[in-house]
């Protein structure tokens, strides 16, 4: 049974706009609020984090660590935050745990559709930096603290869109 019809952007097209010939209220006039469409290609590089786009591309989940002390990355950094050593790649379990989450109300333009969802952020045995992605199969409507610890599974879009949404997890 629907209890709500769905919200839209789309409405009337106004053409007229009252404007009252007393100029003395316009102080209080309600904010105009327009429709416009924007758009912009943006020609941007992913520098030294590319190894991680291509790796989502291939599905596949990659860290680095560093070769001087040892820490790891769950996210990806081209340099040690601990001693500053230039770090490598390798690549990361497809399954981790969810270390905690987020229910999301509200998110950019892009992620407005899919509200509420949720955020985790996955560790791994032996990794020591946690990796932030979106958690999928669990009710947001519903959540639970019983997802703390939950073994989850990395999947991957099909089509790359070269994004950091390309993974996201599940429940194993
Ligand atoms: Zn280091």
């Amino acid at each position: 049974m629907i209890k709500k019809l769905p919200e839209t952007l789309d409405g009337s097209v106004l053409f007229n706009v009252p404007l009252p010939a007393d100029l003395a209220g316009l102080n209080e006039l309600a904010p105009i609020i327009i429709k416009q469409h924007y758009a912009v290609d943006y020609l941007h590089t992913f520098g030294q984090d590319s190894p991680f786009f291509a790796g989502l591309a291939n599905g596949k989940l990659l860290g680095t660590e560093c070769p001087q002390c040892g820490y790891r990355y769950g996210t990806p950094k081209g340099h040690c935050t601990q001693c500053g050593a230039r770090t490598r790649w390798f690549e990361l379990p497809q399954e981790g745990q969810v270390h905690t989450f987020t229910v999301c109300y509200f998110g950019s333009e892009e992620f407005l559709p899919d509200c509420p969802f949720v955020l985790a952020l996955i560790e791994w045995e032996g990794v020591n930096t946690l990796f932030l992605t979106r958690l999928l199969g669990v009710d947001p409507q519903a959540p639970s603290l019983d997802w703390v610890g939950m073994p989850v599974r990395a999947r991957f879009r099909r089509n790359s869109k070269f994004k950091p949404t390309d993974v996201y997890f599940v429940p194993r």
